[in-house]
């Protein structure tokens, strides 16, 4: 059996011929960029994740970069996230003009640590360090939100700002201890989604967005996306060309509408998984903070012989992932960040131990059991 680490095609074939038919609209339209389409999104999208505010733009990326330039973080300002994430998050941090600063991750959840987030801050601000913390951008990782009541408390203690990247996390949920259920996206000042095709609710391209409850920041993301302007050649600052193509809009609605039942879907391949790797010693399956409920953007295993997992289930036909095999204090493109090997062990003995499993939608029970069966045989 073959089985792949994602299965794009097999997304695209279940609603091919409303996607199609959105391509052909947008040809006889010539409608490519704004219009009904990305309005009617944004619309949609918002109410999906429970946010007053939804900006359609042109990737995660620029989702996260718009939020925190909206809000006024820029030069001068630090942005504290961690080093497991993809490298798109303290781009965007810096590409403000901020500077990003790590803090380590819990070793259950894989996201942000909530007591040393607390301690790294207590030093921080006891210190002339500079430059000054402003913001905090928990990562809600692989689908399960960070452990957002800390984080907003720590935040609200220190005078912070919260942006979330919830960029592997459409549809995710947070059961806060005020008794609400939160949606990520809804819970700090603003988030950035991906529609990155890989993602929860893909494009056929790129694409992503802002979701806010403020209302000046939503106007001013609006702006940043389109040159600066609010008026057609009346611009306000200066911008970017970062706006979402009124064909993916159009994609995104047809994929939305099933969001919610594809994410079940990946619930319940993971409880599969879950289930048939229970009994293995050499595993650690993914572990489900009782607050949040994940959407499953990936399935992650640990175990200390990864690398030979990996080549094994390659021999078998099984694709897996490493999501992320370099952290990135360790990355070359951070050497000049002054961080050394050793600064963030939790995130760096994951590193070394993590694979990410084929997770999508449409795995069947026949594939997982697959899959199970083979990493089960390895181990003997
Ligand atoms: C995908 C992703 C991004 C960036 O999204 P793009 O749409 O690719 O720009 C940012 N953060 C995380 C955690 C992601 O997984």
């Amino acid at each position: 059996m073959k089985i792949p680490f994602l299965d794009l095609p097999a997304a695209n074939i279940e609603v091919e011929d409303e996607l199609v038919q959105i391509f052909r609209d947008a040809l006889r339209s010539a409608a490519f960029v704004g219009g009904p389409q990305v309005e009617a999104f944004e619309k949609e999208f918002a109410e999906f994740s429970h946010s007053s505010h939804c900006i359609a733009v042109n990737s995660g990326t620029d989702a996260l970069r718009f939020a925190l330039i909206a809000a006024g973080i820029g030069p001068g300002d630090a942005v504290v996230t961690v080093p497991n994430t993809f490298i798109a998050t303290t781009e965007a941090i810096s590409q403000c003009g901020a500077k990003p600063v790590f803090v380590d991750i819990d070793e259950k959840t894989y996201n942000l640590d909530p007591g040393k987030l607390d301690d790294f801050l207590k030093s921080h601000f006891a210190s002339n360090a500079s430059p000054r913390v402003k913001a905090i951008m928990p990562v809600h990782l692989y689908g399960q939100p960070a452990a957002m009541d800390e984080i907003m408390a720590i935040a609200e203690q220190y005078g912070l700002k919260v942006f979330e990247d919830a960029c592997q996390a459409h549809g995710a949920t947070y059961q806060s201890k005020n008794g609400s259920t939160q949606t990520a996206g809804s819970i700090g000042s603003a988030a950035g989604f991906s529609f990155y095709p890989g993602k929860n609710l893909g494009s056929c391209g790129e694409g992503g967005a802002v979701t806010t409850e403020d209302a000046e920041l939503a106007r001013t993301v609006r702006m940043l996306r389109d040159h600066g302007q609010a008026k057609k050649y009346y611009h306000d600052l200066e911008g970017y060309n970062g706006r979402l193509h009124a064909i993916q809009a159009g994609f995104l609605r047809v994929k939305l509408r099933r969001l919610a039942a594809d994410n079940e879907r990946r619930r319940q391949a993971a409880a599969r998984y879950d289930v048939g790797l229970a009994g293995n010693p050499n595993i650690i399956t993914p572990y489900q903070a009782p607050q949040g409920k994940s959407v499953y953007h990936l399935y992650i295993i640990r175990t200390q012989k990864r690398d030979a997992l990996q080549s094994y289930l390659a021999e078998q036909g099984v694709a897996t992932g490493l999501h992320y095999p370099v952290p990135l204090h360790q990355q070359n493109a951070y050497k000049n960040m002054g961080y050394h090997t050793g600064d963030f062990p939790v995130t760096e003995k994951v590193a070394a131990e993590i694979l990410s499993l084929p997770m999508f939608p449409q795995l069947t029970t026949e594939q997982t059991d697959y899959v199970i069966s083979k990493i089960n045989a390895f181990f003997g």
